[in-house]
């Protein structure tokens, strides 16, 4: 008998010290994020409320990204989890599914309505995961992440409210502030070549017509057709300049303006495009708002 009260108060003290360990690393809420630009967001809603942590850094590519064993223990300990979802994190979502069992998973763009998102295909019902290019919608999603934030820890519901509310009028700004920029490109210049077509968004938005190398997931290779028809198009319109992606290697883009060189039409690269992922932090590409700025100043500068 006495044996097994003993045992039992080992365990106990086991999962209570655990617990306590847990606690003393940190008293926050641990909110773990897979993209930088979901993690920056949440952290603006928690300030120093939470811990925010995201799993994939600057120039790592989502959808072809598969978490390491280090990753899957951050899932595990965290409290609350928010991904894209629509399938940017391809080869997590099993991952996912599996957690939701045990504690609150979030895919952000469920915040949006079904004709608010981009169809891939008309064929069948895959859309566009890039949303976080237009900002209005990138703001719609702030709500499910507070409602879910002040669900878990509702104590803090006034703080979450009031951090939401001012990083909503800051996001509204830099709407306006895109929108105005691009007005500067004169209409027949506005078009938008990138090495995959993760700035769907972007055009619907803000008026430029938008082609990217490889489809809407870079794990589809581009081939030589590919390469041939975006050649045409840019000889054909004499497009100034395309884009680099931050997550991609330049080398499809290469064979574009080497493409273009053969038929004796010079298009520059136009600069480096952060398109799914932000830039190093500390940097002024480091947080979401900075990284759009970034992106716009540099189309402008390239196409106007
Ligand atoms: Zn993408």
């Amino acid at each position: 008998m006495n044996k097994i009260l003993l045992i039992i108060s080992c365990c106990i003290c086991l999962f209570s010290c655990q617990t306590a360990d847990n606690q003393a690393d940190n008293d926050k809420l641990l909110v773990v994020c897979t993209t930088g630009m979901i993690g920056d967001l949440v952290q603006n809603i928690t300030g120093d409320l939470a811990d925010v942590q995201s799993i994939m850094g600057p120039g790592v590519d989502p959808h072809l990204y598969k978490a390491s064993h280090g990753d899957l223990t951050l899932l595990r300990s965290a409290d609350i989890i928010f991904y894209n979802g629509l399938h940017l994190e391809g080869k997590m979502q099993e991952i996912f599914e599996q957690i939701a069992k045990t504690k609150p998973v979030f895919a952000i763009t469920n915040a949006l309505t079904i004709d608010e998102l981009k169809a891939v295909d008309e064929s069948d019902d895959t859309h566009d995961p890039h949303i976080w290019f237009d900002v209005s919608l990138w703001t719609k999603t702030t709500e499910l992440v507070a409602g879910s934030l002040i669900e878990l820890d509702s104590v803090n519901e006034e703080a979450y409210t009031s951090n939401k509310t001012n990083y909503n009028q800051q996001l509204s700004e830099l709407h306006s502030w895109v929108t105005s920029q691009m007005e500067l490109i004169p209409i027949n210049k506005r078009i938008l070549i990138t090495s995959h077509d993760a700035f769907g968004y972007f055009g619907r938005a803000y008026d430029i017509k938008v082609k990217g190398l490889q489809g809407i997931s870079t794990t589809t290779e581009f081939g030589l057709k590919d390469v041939g028809d975006m050649v045409d198009e840019i000889v054909e319109n004499k497009i100034a300049a395309v884009f680099v992606e931050s997550t991609i290697s330049e080398r499809s883009l290469n064979a574009v303006v080497e493409g273009c060189k053969a038929k004796r039409y010079s298009v520059a690269i136009g600069g480096t495009l952060y398109s799914d992922a932000m830039g190093e932090e500390g940097t002024d590409a480091g947080n979401y708002i900075g990284m759009v700025k970034h992106n716009v100043n540099t189309i402008v500068s390239a196409l106007k």
